[in-house]
């Protein structure tokens, strides 16, 4: 009887082996430098956003597109929805949304960075919905004044290399999702929060030059530094990162 339970196993391992999956003993082992767990907070994400981690990375995949309308679909697709949005002065900009093949790689145990990195123009982080998240300037220390008016009726938008993202509070996400929601991370790892916390509605006044504060969160009970969305300038981050950053390529 032992011999066949040995038996069984070793073909249980075999099949394992044969459709790639790794046949490790223990699964919750968090020592393999190729698999190890993501933290719970990442399921929060899309199912759309693949995620996995090294241990010292969390790696996430995306496409980049929304997953809610917009005007700058094309008007022959599904998700083409016209701008009903509440900017008076919007204006189209002559852009369109195009598929990305983002690889973000953030520290999984995020950390201070006293040199504070300046954020670079284009992605800085993801949000849950696997769209990019772009500073407050849309060119080299240009404010974001005229792009403002063509942000669509979700508040984003598409650069011209086809890239739609973030600026400010993605509307579709704290619609669906609350105020005081995750929102995304940026590449240094530390989490991104909607403007509402514990029933107060925060302005960049509430929070340190890089637009967040250390406390307790709803996904971090042990608390950690995180930044806020707020509807006032910079809306999500300021004078730089807070941590040492990760990656990005598309
Ligand atoms: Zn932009
Ligand atoms: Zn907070």
């Amino acid at each position: 009887m032992k011999t066949r339970i040995v038996q069984l196993l070793t073909i249980t391992v075999c099949v394992g082996m044969l459709s790639g999956m790794s046949c490790k003993k223990d699964t919750n082992s968090n020592t393999s430098t190729t698999n190890a767990i993501v933290p719970d907070v990442f399921k929060k994400f899309a199912t759309a956003v693949v995620i996995s981690s090294d241990g010292s990375f969390i790696t996430l995949k995306s496409n980049g597109v929304p997953d809610h309308k917009s005007c700058y679909f094309a008007t022959t697709d599904s998700r083409y929805e016209a701008y009903n949005g509440s900017n008076p002065a919007f204006s189209k900009n002559p852009n369109s949304i195009g598929t990305k093949s983002f690889v973000f790689k953030i520290p999984a145990n995020p950390a201070v960075d006293a040199t504070h990195q300046p954020t670079p123009l284009g992605p800085i982080g993801i949000a849950v919905n696997g769209v990019a998240i772009y500073n407050q300037y849309a060119g080299p220390n240009q404010p974001l004044t005229n792009e403002i008016n063509s942000f669509d009726q979700n508040n984003g938008h598409p650069d011209p290399t086809a890239t739609y993202h973030y600026h400010v509070e993605p509307l579709y996400i704290t619609l669906n999702k609350t105020k005081s929601a995750l929102i995304g991370f940026l590449l240094d790892g530390f989490p991104v929060y909607g403007p509402s916390e514990n029933g107060k509605t925060l302005v960049s006044a509430d929070l340190d030059t890089y637009h967040g504060h250390t406390g307790v969160t709803a996904d971090y009970p042990n608390g950690i530094y995180h930044y806020h969305i707020t509807a006032d300038a910079p809306y999500i981050n300021g004078a730089g990162f807070y941590g040492t950053k990760g990656s990005v390529t598309q």
